[in-house]
């Protein structure tokens, strides 16, 4: 059974999370740079050459950036949960996280058991 977090673990793992949320911010903010202005150029022009090739490198752009706000999101609810009663908690069993996972995956919201639960249903 594992104790709950302590202060200074807590502020560990939120100075963790915040070095991850402002490293996925840099990466999110360049990469909706580009394909913003990228977007603008597709509007105006309304040429067919190499539209397959295009659709897919846009494709794969959209998919990027929502990647990164996918995590900056899940940053985002992590700290939140910093804050209150369930910090730590795994979200679908309820037991302590442990700190040291907390540590390796400042981002982890399940313990190990129901983690590899999790992964094994989404594989199918
Ligand atoms: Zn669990």
């Amino acid at each position: 059974m594992h104790e709950k977090l302590t202060l200074e673990q807590k502020s560990h793992i939120e100075s963790l999370l915040l070095k991850q949320r402002a490293e996925y911010e840099e990466l999110e903010k360049h990469g909706s740079f580009s394909s913003a202005s990228r977007f603008d150029s597709l509007n105006e022009r309304s040429s067919n050459f190499d539209e397959r090739a295009r659709d897919d490198k846009l494709g794969a752009d959209v998919k990027q950036e929502n990647h990164y706000l996918a995590i900056l999101s899940k940053i985002d609810r992590c700290l939140k949960r910093l804050d209150d009663q369930t910090c730590g908690e795994c979200i679908d069993c309820g037991q302590q996280i442990g700190y040291d996972r907390m540590v390796a995956f400042p981002m982890a919201e399940r313990c190990l058991s129901c983690k590899i639960e999790f992964e094994k249903s989404s594989l199918e």
